[in-house]
């Protein structure tokens, strides 16, 4: 028997700064351990913490994106718990005032618009992270105090796909907007997934499963599609009352939830207003401010290239699905290339190039923009064919030339001279009696052939259309 689900989400993810939120220390991935730190991640005694413009920011623009409401002061909060990875003893967070309420967004679920209903947003920062070995477990203070970003959102979703169009949405956002690069191999994102389920027609929810620290979306759509195969189970075999309000870990290797503490376990936080921070005042400028840095997003942008480009709703979601990807063609664009052709290459032979290895993006590719302009323009210039455009996009990537180079090298531009092309179609036509006769008899395949006799003694220079124009003036 099928039930309803319902998912509500906690999306952390740490956000780009060039420093921590509240120390000096550069925020930033390392492989060497502690080498990003200071004595504030530490919590040395006398230091004290400066909350990092930055991060207010992008903390209010997000707060804003997603339609909350934004309080009149940017203020913190302290989570007061014991962890040896938290050395002050509590973690600096907004409880009380979040930098956004109540907000919502609409999402795409496969065709179909969602709303989603957004509890809160709010800044905070990061743990330090601990490595355990056989006998002794080591401290990393690098990703303590690294900004995080914790979206929470109302349980308005009813199955996985509806949480991962979500997810992928709010990446989407992040990478436009430049708050987060939500890389799950750099362990920025986290989320805690709650699920419980119902009959289709309770009006009331279910009891909640909250499964902790869920780190990559793939992981993500497991939990989910785990913990409501298991409850419906244990419902449909009357054991409901073993699906308690708990937490639970993904674990990755068994691909199921394991239980780690019961409710009864909650600690209580003990929050309070963080006294070393004064609170800020979020004003109306500044609001304003922050709303012209606001980028054009993901979907604004598939707008505009379906609307001004005309290009398929389909090309234009490929374009920008990854914004390295969208910057590109725009930057082709503002190089002169016209939107069909620089979208046609970019979706074949481009993508084709960058989907080899997981390890490489766009901007690790040879060929730039100002490449694709210049091919694109090779080609409409009727310097060298289509067919040719693909060789020289091969070469390019072979042998690191640029279109000009590589047409130069192998002698690939298009014959011009239209004296020479005449006299290669005469040549043609005085050795080809015989072809010309079926031709005129009817076989008016042999045109073709005709025309191959042209482009070869051109060594394919010919331009293959006006060398059939010409064949047919002349043989008519
Ligand atoms: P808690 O008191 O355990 O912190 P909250 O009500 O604050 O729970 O909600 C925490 C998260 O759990 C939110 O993301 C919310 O959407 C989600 N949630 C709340 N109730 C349910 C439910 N019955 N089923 C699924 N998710 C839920
Ligand atoms: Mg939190």
């Amino acid at each position: 028997m099928a039930y309803k689900a319902v998912i509500g989400l906690e999306f952390h993810c740490e956000m780009k700064s060039h420093t921590k939120v509240f120390s000096n220390a550069i925020n930033g991935y390392s492989k060497v351990s502690n080498e990003y730190v200071s004595p504030v991640d530490m919590a040395f005694p006398g230091t004290l913490p400066v909350v990092n413009k930055t991060c207010i920011r992008k903390a209010i623009e997000m707060a804003y994106i997603l339609n909350c409401k934004i309080p009149e002061y940017m203020e913190f909060d302290r989570k007061n718990y014991f962890y040896p990875d938290l050395p002050k003893g509590y973690q600096i967070t907004q409880f009380h005032n979040p930098v956004g309420v109540n907000g919502k967004i609409d999402i795409d679920v496969n065709g179909k618009t969602k709303t989603v209903l957004i509890h809160d947003i709010h800044l905070e920062e990061d743990a330090a992270s601990l490595d355990h070995y056989y006998d002794t477990s080591t401290i990393d203070y690098n990703r303590a105090g690294v900004p995080l970003l914790e979206l929470v959102t109302e349980p308005c979703f009813n199955s996985a796909d509806e949480a991962l169009a979500f997810l992928e949405h709010i990446k989407s956002i992040y990478e436009y907007t430049d708050i987060s690069e939500c890389d799950s191999k750099k362990g920025q994102i986290r989320a805690d997934v709650n699920v419980s389920i119902m009959d289709e027609n309770d009006t009331e929810f279910g009891t909640k499963v909250e499964v902790k620290n869920v780190n990559s979306f793939s992981s993500i759509r497991s939990t989910i599609e785990y913990e409501i195969q298991r409850q419906s189970e244990l419902k449909a075999s009357g054991r409901y009352d073993e699906v308690v309000q708990e937490t639970r870990r993904w674990d990755d290797e068994s691909s199921t939830t394991k239980h780690m503490r019961s409710k009864a376990d909650a600690i209580d936080y003990k929050y309070f207003t963080e006294p070393n921070l004064p609170r800020y005042k979020i004003t109306k400028e500044l609001i304003e401010d922050i709303k012209k840095d606001i980028p054009m997003l993901a979907y604004e942008r598939k707008e505009k290239y379906i609307k001004e480009y005309n290009l398929s709703e389909y090309d234009a979601g490929v374009l920008v699905k990854n914004k390295k990807v969208s910057d590109y063609f725009e930057e082709c664009l503002n190089l002169g290339a016209d939107p069909k052709s620089a979208c046609n290459w970019i979706t074949t032979r481009v993508l084709a190039e960058v989907n080899r290895s997981e390890e490489i993006t766009i901007d690790d590719l040879f060929i730039r923009p100002n490449m694709i302009a210049e091919l694109i323009k090779l080609i409409n210039d009727k310097k060298i064919s289509n067919n040719q455009g693909k060789e020289v996009f091969i070469k390019m990537l072979e042998e690191h030339l640029t279109p000009s180079e590589i047409v130069k090298k192998y002698n690939m531009e298009v014959l011009e001279d239209d004296n020479l092309l005449e006299s290669l179609v005469n040549e043609v036509i005085s050795e080809n009696e015989k072809a010309i006769e079926d031709y005129h008899n009817g076989r008016t395949n042999m045109l073709d052939y005709l025309v191959g006799q042209v482009m070869k003694k051109s060594k394919g220079k010919a331009n293959p259309v006006e060398a059939k124009n010409k064949m047919i003036e002349k043989i008519k």
